[in-house]
């Protein structure tokens, strides 16, 4: 493949000159031709010395110009250079919380819960103006283009929240307001006017939709910020119709996520000519624009190269059924992509792994509790590669749980699946057993010949198949991880 990219944390580059060449010399050795270090990060701060934000710079980067040294070692090394920014996710601490995005009783996401626990981060609105859009993200992009000559920007996170109750933002002051107006639930010049069809002389009731009669209802004005919400989301064009607002709300986010990008381009263009924009973006722009506000083949105009995330957790199954799978939107995206200059599917590292990396952790966690009823499942999954990486420990476990007879994985996997029922009517032990501490330590940083290299040959050879000239890895710090810097370099070198 003529492009091998890698998504890099900033610290991932150390904090001097030839630490961050060292940085870069090693991911070219092993083959990398394309970096994308993330320099505008989760919690809103930035990696290079911003005049426009200075309080927003990243602990040590006031001093530490960053940018400056990849430029230098990537002009060395042979590396292009696309500086990779989270758009539309701050810090809870953002210095303006009146850009952040609502939900249908004014709260922004950070009121949010996900899986359990408070979820660490805030939305802004991509729609107000002036706002977060024009005020602070489109002139930062500006002033790094200014600054930089890296090959490109790099867009993430330019979308709604996914993971995170899709439905539910944008209902700020803003949109209450301007999604009617952009919708022309409403004239401007006569808000007042119900403009009802003469006569109602067709069996659809939809079929009367052209005069752009007022959708919003009568007491509008009166409602509260939930009862206006609900309505936009949830009521009909025509009362008594279909319920289909939801329509014109999706179209409305899927709107400004495009003109976000559409600004975005106009100012990195103008700072700097020939500057390219790249964009990491979901796998299926018909359901992101659904779900997120990310339809990007609408963002062909204002983005050079397409990288869709074609990670393993975004599709069901198996890592087997993944590697099936996985050409299947390859060869829809070459479509959806083809008014882009470039198109580079992505792949994640750690998501390959989950078969040995889950049992492992479930595993080391049972022992903990003293649960042999539920270890004993996880065991029979892991069996064999622990019995090749330290017999001893593999044993000790074999003899707690009963289970000796793991001698593959193929083995262990009919043994789970067949004579589960004996196991779980052993009681559970109650206590840690001796050797629980040392699987925890095994379990915590895994020996790197405990992950199948394979893995990654066979994902590196699925996406090559599709004849696409390209493949984007996610991200540098999981080929530490999991020990694969070899394996990478055989590939691709
Ligand atoms: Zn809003």
């Amino acid at each position: 493949m003529r492009v091998r990219g890698l998504w890099c944390g900033a610290g991932d580059a150390g904090m001097t000159k030839e630490s961050v060449d060292a940085f870069v010399e090693r991911v070219a050795d092993a083959g990398f031709n394309l970096i994308l270090p993330n320099l505008k990060q989760g919690h809103g701060r930035v990696c290079w010395p911003s005049k426009l934000f200075p309080s927003q710079i990243a602990d040590g980067y006031q001093d530490f110009d960053l940018p400056r040294h990849l430029i230098d070692a990537c002009t060395r090394h042979k590396v292009e250079l696309h500086a990779w920014f989270i758009d539309f996710m701050e810090g809870v601490q953002h210095p303006n919380p009146k850009w952040a995005m609502l939900d249908k009783n004014g709260n922004p996401t950070d009121s949010e819960m996900l899986r359990g626990k408070r979820f660490n981060a805030r939305w802004m609105c991509p729609a107000r103006r002036p706002g977060y859009t024009d005020q602070w993200l489109v002139p930062l992009y500006r002033e790094f283009a200014e600054m930089y000559e890296f090959d490109a920007v790099h867009h993430d996170y330019v979308r709604y929240p996914g993971d995170l109750a899709p439905d539910q933002y944008c209902f700020c002051d803003y949109c209450l307001e301007h999604l009617p107006l952009w919708a022309g639930y409403v004239t401007r010049s006569m808000p007042e006017r119900a403009f009802n069809h003469p006569t109602y002389d067709r069996e659809y009731l939809e079929s009367h939709w052209e005069p752009s009669p007022r959708v919003l209802p009568s007491d509008w004005a009166s409602l509260s910020r939930s009862e206006k919400s609900r309505f936009l989301l949830e009521e009909g064009f025509f009362e008594g119709g279909r319920k289909d607002l939801d329509h014109f709300f999706y179209e409305y986010r899927t709107h400004w996520i495009t003109e976000f990008n559409r600004e975005c381009a106009n100012a990195v263009r103008q700072a700097r000519p020939g500057m390219k924009i790249s964009s990491a973006i979901f796998k299926n722009p018909i359901q992101s624009g659904r779900f997120i506000g990310q339809d990007w083949r609408r963002h062909a105009p204002y983005v050079d190269v397409a990288m869709p995330m074609d990670y393993r957790d975004h599709f069901p199954g198996s890592f087997d059924d993944y590697l099936v799978l996985l050409a299947e939107p390859i060869e829809d995206q070459k479509v959806w992509a083809r008014d882009f200059r470039e198109y580079y599917p992505g792949a994640a590292i750690n998501f390959m792994f989950w078969e040995e990396e889950i049992p492992l952790k479930a595993l080391a966690l049972a022992a903990e509790f003293g649960d042999r009823t539920n270890a004993v499942v996880f065991f029979g999954q892991i069996a064999a590669r622990l019995a090749h990486e330290d017999r001893e420990l593999h044993d000790e476990i074999a003899k707690w749980v009963g289970f000796g007879g793991a001698g593959d994985l193929r083995d262990a996997q009919r043994y789970v699946s067949h004579k589960r029922e004996q196991f779980f009517s052993v009681p559970s032990g109650g206590s840690a057993p001796a050797f629980a501490t040392r699987l925890r330590v095994f379990a915590d940083n895994p020996p790197k010949s405990y992950w199948p290299k394979e893995k990654l040959e066979r994902l590196v050879g699925t996406v090559e198949r599709t004849g696409v000239d390209g493949l984007i890895l996610f991200c540098e710090g999981h080929l530490h991880q999991y020990g694969l810097w070899e394996t990478a370099r055989a590939l691709f070198v």
